[in-house]
Order: structure tokens, then C-alpha cells, then sequence
């Protein structure tokens, strides 16, 4: 049997944390296996107009490189992708149902008789679970009366308006697509005894359920859209890289056997396998997602760093085209988790004016014979021809000694002279791109502000 994975999200405007890992673990599953991962828009429930919903969830998909084989705007031969596109086919399936007595008709509503003894989801991840649908249905909780009255188990899958229920297109599209396994969030391990009737009756096998634990915030509550790191078109904005996203996303409820944690995408794909699916709920963690996407940073190479980077760049009014630009990259990136953070670690050396920061000055120029230790460094500086590294070292070596004084007692002053600050990126390689010119220009104005 080949694999055929899907996602099936409905058009809810956003791609969600939660929703984009269940994509990925599809994804991966089918690359893995050599299968087909299929995009199907649920939308039957859903007020709004499919291609305004379902923009944002497509775009975050194409980001993190998530390419479906079959779905939206690529086809395939078991379209259409949209539910609310292929009313005919769920016709033809509530018809044999109707031929085979398992429906009827119930004030306008269409059920399906749900059987009464034991169905068992044998899960991938969760287990089995066992459920008597008939006995289940036929008790609900009157919150009224505030007590246990006699209901309908017979499934609606039809509402009186003739729109079709989830479980039922749902179970109709995995058998018209052929879906061989469906990995899904564990919100839906409860209706899967449900679609498991429905397969029955279609005499159907039905596929490999794997259902993912929920993915929650640090404290254990629901995540929802407004939580940082929620929306996936969020981490596009703040500078993250969809290779990081999707290894995060694979560790937010997957371990590999070894451990490991920082992946490539090939890496994921031929590593991905269902039992390493944690059973217990994921805890989001901002914190650690910035680090794989720092880790991920410093493993690009500098042609594919220099072409995310870009955006970043220009948005801070340097050019990507400055033939600084990679140096600049390769120092930021030390520093930097995202690339919405590099253009500010290097920036100094980019502009003329400067800001500084007043703590740092502070620091600075409270020392004694701070003004000898400026002037020395100016001097030094100047008398540098070839404007290098180990030039600029050694005038800078050169200053400390002619004033007695170790390197070290030089390369704060000159940092926060020169940037600003008293952290960032190398000194002298940024002292460097920076140009002789705007650094001894600093360095004097410096002086001179503290002296005033
Ligand atoms: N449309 C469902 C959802 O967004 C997907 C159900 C499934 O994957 O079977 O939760």
C-alpha cells in the first residue's frame, strides 16, 4: 500500500502553531515513505469564503516548504480539494448508505444508525480506546434539568439545511483520496470510533490513526492565537527560518532515538517515524525556539544567509548590496537567534551618527586618564595604513603600551567610543568595516563629549 497522508485544516484565516506540526508530521511521514501528502480544505462548516480563510494557511505552508503533491492551485486526479466543491460525491455516498437502511430521516436531519456494541481505535500513539457508540449517544447532560436525559446516539450527518457534518465528509474524503494514514491532533482521538462506524459501513478499511498530543503553552494552559509563537505568518515577520521552524515544530512532540536536536529537513525526513510520537502534551517554548533558530543561523551558508537576511537589511535602510554585507552577516550571526536581529548588532558601522547608550558612557568615562587613553588610541589609529585586522590590533596593542597599560584596559573604551555600547560583535573586525575615517572621527567626538 503506498502512503497518503493529508492536512486537513478549514479556512479559520491563520496558520496555527498546532495545526502547522500536524502538517509537517504528514509531510514528513510521506516523504519518509515515498508517499503523496495531500492539502484538503475543510469548509464545509465554515461561513467564510474559502480563499479568504484558507490565504494565510497556504502562504505559511509554502514557507516552511511544506510543498502538497496534491490539493489547491497543484490538482490531482482525486479532486476536487475543497469540500465545498464536491457536494456531488457526498451525495453518492449518503445514497448508499440510504440503500444499505443505515440512515434515516429525522426531523430534516439525516442520521446514521451507529451500531451498538464495542469499537476499538487501535492509535499509533495514544493506544487503544474502546467506546460503545450506542451506549455512549443515548444519555446527554441536560444543563437545564441538570441531569442525565435520553438522547439520539444515531449520528447527524446530514443538518436539516442539507449542509453535511464533519465525521462524514471527513470519512468520504479519506476513502475517495485513499489516505493511508491520518495523523491528526489528539482532539479528535474521541470521534474517530465514529468514522471507524462510518468506514464499516462504506466496507472500507480504514487507515493508520496517529494522534498527536495537543500542543500547549509553558503553564500548561490551551494555546491560543494571541500566545507569542502562536501564528505561523508571525515567525516570518520576526526574522525566523522556516528550516528552524519545522525542527522545533518536529520536537514539540517527537523525540529521535538519539536524542538529537537540531535537524536538517533531510535529516527530519529520513529520521521521522511515528513511534517516536510522544504520548504526553507538548509545552510551547519560546525560549528554546529561538535557540534552534540560532543554531540553525549559524549553519547557513553565507550566499543562503545573505539572501534571507535581505529583507532584514534593507528594512533598516543598509543595502543588501554593501560589499561590507558579509562580514557584517558573518559577525551578527554570532550573536543574533533571528534575522530581524542582525541589522541592529552591526548597524555602527553602517551609518555615521551613532547612538550611545548612557550606562556604557558612564562606565567609560568615569575611569582615570580616560582622555590619555582616547588621544593614544586616536594617535594610533591614524598612523595605520592598510586598514586591517591585524593592523588595527596592533595600534591598538601599541597605544596600551606606550601608555603602560595592558590591551585588555583598552577595549572598552574604544568599544563604546567607536560603537556605542558595551556589547556586540568583535571589536576589531567591526572597528574595521566600520572604515579608519568614521572611527577616528568617533573616537575624537567621543572625547570630547566626555570631556564637556
Ligand atoms: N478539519 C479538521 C480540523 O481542522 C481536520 C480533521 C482531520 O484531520 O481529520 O481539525
Amino acid at each position: 500500500m503506498s502512503v497518503r497522508t493529508r492536512f486537513a485544516p478549514s479556512p479559520t484565516g491563520f496558520l496555527h502553531i498546532g495545526g502547522a506540526r500536524t502538517a509537517l508530521y504528514n509531510w514528513l511521514y510521506a516523504r519518509h515513505h515515498g508517499g503523496a501528502f495531500v492539502l484538503r480544505v475543510e469548509d464545509t462548516d465554515s461561513a467564510r469564503h474559502h480563499e479568504e480563510g484558507l490565504g494565510k494557511i497556504l502562504d505559511g505552508l509554502r514557507w516552511l516548504g511544506l510543498e502538497w503533491d496534491e490539493g489547491p492551485a497543484t490538482g490531482g486526479e482525486f479532486g476536487p480539494y475543497y469540500q465545498s466543491e464536491r457536494r456531488a460525491i457526498y451525495d453518492r455516498y449518503l445514497a448508499k448508505l440510504q440503500e444499505g437502511g443505515h440512515v434515516y430521516e429525522d426531523e430534516g436531519a439525516i442520521r446514521f444508525r451507529v451500531p451498538d456494541r464495542d469499537i476499538t481505535v487501535v492509535d499509533r500513539v495514544c493506544g487503544e480506546v474502546t467506546v460503545n457508540l450506542h451506549q455512549q449517544g443515548s444519555k446527554r447532560w441536560d444543563a437545564e434539568k441538570k441531569e442525565e436525559v435520553e438522547a439520539n446516539p444515531d449520528l447527524v450527518i446530514r443538518r436539516p439545511d442539507g449542509s453535511y457534518i464533519f465525521h462524514f465528509v471527513n470519512v468520504v474524503d479519506d476513502i475517495e483520496m485513499q489516505i493511508s494514514h491520518v495523523i491528526r491532533g489528539e482532539d479528535h482521538l474521541s470521534n474517530t470510533p465514529k468514522h471507524l462506524a462510518l468506514f464499516e459501513v462504506f466496507g472500507v478499511e480504514a487507515p493508520v490513526y496517529a494522534h498527536i498530543p495537543l500542543n500547549l503553552n509553558k503553564d500548561g494552559s490551551k494555546m491560543s492565537k494571541r500566545d507569542q509563537g502562536a501564528l505561523i505568518h508571525e515567525y516570518v515577520e520576526n526574522g525566523f527560518l522556516p528550516e528552524a521552524v519545522n525542527n522545533y515544530m518536529a520536537l514539540l512532540g517527537w523525540s529521535s532515538k538519539d536524542d538529537q536536536e537540531i535537524f536538517s529537513m533531510t535529516e527530519l525526513i529520513e529520521k521521522f517515524d511515528i513511534d517516536g510520537i510522544n504520548r504526553a502534551n507538548s509545552k510551547f517554548d519560546y525560549e528554546k525556539c529561538l535557540w534552534v533558530n540560532g543554531e540553525h543561523l549559524r549553519q547557513l551558508g553565507p550566499d543562503v544567509l545573505a539572501k534571507n537576511a535581505a529583507p532584514f537589511f534593507e528594512k533598516a535602510g543598509i543595502d543588501p548590496g554593501d560589499p561590507r554585507l558579509g562580514t557584517a552577516l558573518g559577525l551578527a550571526r554570532e550573536r543574533a537567534q533571528r534575522l530581524s536581529e542582525m541589522p541592529d548588532l552591526v548597524k555602527t558601522a553602517f551609518f555615521d551618527e551613532i547612538e550611545y547608550d548612557p550606562e556604557a558612557v558612564a562606565k567609560v568615562a568615569g575611569r582615570e586618564g580616560i582622555g590619555e587613553v582616547l588621544s593614544a588610541l586616536k594617535a594610533a589609529l591614524e598612523g595605520v595604513g592598510d586598514w586591517c585586522e591585524d593592523a588595527v590590533k596592533t595600534a591598538i596593542h601599541q597605544a596600551a603600551d606606550d601608555l603602560g597599560q595592558k590591551m585588555g584596559a583598552f577595549m572598552l573604551p574604544c568599544r563604546v567610543a567607536t560603537m556605542g555600547g558595551t556589547t556586540g560583535p568583535d571589536l576589531v573586525p567591526m572597528m574595521v568595516m566600520t572604515g579608519k575615517e568614521r572611527v577616528i572621527k568617533r573616537i575624537g567626538d567621543f572625547a570630547e563629549k566626555i570631556a564637556s
